[in-house]
């Protein structure tokens, strides 16, 4: 027997899971098929890998029934310092600190734990109409008068396929769509740590010759009442070495950059290690397929707004496509690429630029950063436009 659904969503990542919920939520017919097995990734323990959201973004987790569902309390981001330095010394005295006051009462956004949204989505997924096969992988055909599914014994059809599986995705390449990749050379090694002194919810980032070193403050636990999420980008090679370093060995390498600010530091939870790369999709959709997410483009994680982009995705679709009375029309789906794919560019090509100017050593370009930092630190309109960016707005 075939299901007809309205739309089928491939990868229920942070991404493709929300969109499900999102168009589940105006009424849409939604099939969602994940490769992997959704429930161990909510990880019982601790495991140090933390999200930036947006304050813009928030709206969209708490349209699809995820904001509140969130199990642990995410930790606002009230201030954020953006510094420059060299390992072992203290940073550059010209430096940019942004505070949310000067905006208004909102944060900038949070920091929410990558298991916490797992353990939303999960939550949410059961309690909605969308229809789940995981782990699954499906069979996609698609024609201009639709979309066949076979995933397992099961046959389904649809008006539009969306493609959510991350970087790597499978029916972006099946459809011939090519991607243009901005290797770094440059691999983040992520842990959290616990720390002696409160981080008073303040977001560091500060640039290093061998990449971003980004401290993001955490909401704490009971063992630890003091958390923060560290995301230490280095060459690959040096990453690797970190990486496998003893704990008191990274953590002695993390208080060289942090220079004693959070006071004693240990590390808690696991270590994990990202190779970066950003890189963007030359199209959002083709025949009744759409890309979102990760599966359309990776931007540098210097600013924390991998995700935040996949989000607005999700909301673009779910509001188009999720509205429309055939969804996988080229109108529709034209209409997609139209509002999202230059916004992401512009992102994109922004945090490649940040990256190639703060990822140098040569003095002029040292002296006209920190200028450039000093620049903005002393133009209020000019500071203003960057916090109301960073919020997502
Ligand atoms: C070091 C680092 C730090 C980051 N920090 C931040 C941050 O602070 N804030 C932020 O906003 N973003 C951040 N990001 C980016 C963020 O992690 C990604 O943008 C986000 O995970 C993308 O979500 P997604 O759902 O598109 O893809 P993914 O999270 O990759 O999910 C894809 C899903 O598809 C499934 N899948 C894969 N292949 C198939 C298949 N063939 N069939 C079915 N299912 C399949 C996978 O199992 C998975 O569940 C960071 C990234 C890196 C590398």
């Amino acid at each position: 027997m075939t299901q007809d659904c309205d739309i089928a969503v491939v990868g229920a990542g942070p991404v493709g899971g929300t969109l499900a919920l999102a168009l589940a939520a105006r009424g849409r017919k939604v099939l969602l098929i994940d490769k992997a097995d959704l429930k161990p990734m909510e990880h019982p323990d601790f495991d140090g890998r933390a999200y930036a959201i947006a304050h813009g973004c928030r709206a969209v987790l708490a349209e699809a029934g995820l904001w509140e569902r969130l199990p642990y309390a995410p930790c606002p981001i009230l201030d954020i310092d953006v510094t420059d330095g060299k390992p072992g010394q203290p940073p550059s005295r010209l430096s940019l600190h942004f505070g949310h006051s000067a905006i208004g009462d909102e944060p900038f956004g949070w920091i929410i734990e990558a298991r916490s949204v797992r353990v939303a989505l999960n939550a949410a997924l059961a309690q909605s109409s969308v229809i789940l096969r995981a782990p699954a992988e499906a069979t996609v055909t698609r024609a201009a008068e639709g979309v066949t599914l076979r995933v397992g014994h099961e046959n389904f059809t649809a008006r539009l396929v969306v493609a959510a599986e991350g970087r790597h995705s499978p029916l972006r390449a099946q459809a011939g769509i090519p991607v243009t990749r901005l290797p770094y050379r440059q691999t983040a090694v992520i842990f959290a740590i616990a720390h002696e002194r409160p981080h008073h919810n303040v977001a560091w980032e500060h640039f290093l010759p061998g990449g971003p070193f980004a401290v993001l403050p955490m909401t704490g636990t009971i063992a630890h009442p003091h958390l923060s999420a560290i995301v230490f980008t280095e060459s690959d090679a040096n990453a690797r070495l970190l990486h496998a370093m003893d704990n008191e060995a990274l953590a002695a390498q993390a208080q060289t950059r942090l220079g004693g600010r959070l006071g004693e530091i240990e590390l808690a939870g696991r270590r994990w290690l990202h190779p970066l790369s950003a890189m963007y999709a030359a199209r959002y959709y083709a025949t009744r397929l759409a890309l979102a997410g990760d599966a359309a483009h990776g931007v540098h994680p210097i600013a924390g707004q991998g995700l935040n982009l996949g989000l607005r995705d999700a909301a673009a679709l779910a509001e188009i496509a999720g509205g429309a009375a055939d969804p996988g029309a080229e109108p529709v789906l034209r209409a997609y690429q139209a509002r999202q794919r230059p916004i992401n560019m512009a992102m994109l090509l922004g945090m490649d630029a940040l990256d190639r100017l703060f990822s140098t050593d040569f003095p002029p370009l040292r002296l006209a950063r920190d200028l450039g930092l000093a620049a903005v630190e002393r133009l209020p309109g000019l500071k203003r436009r960057f916090m109301l960016a960073a919020m997502g707005h």
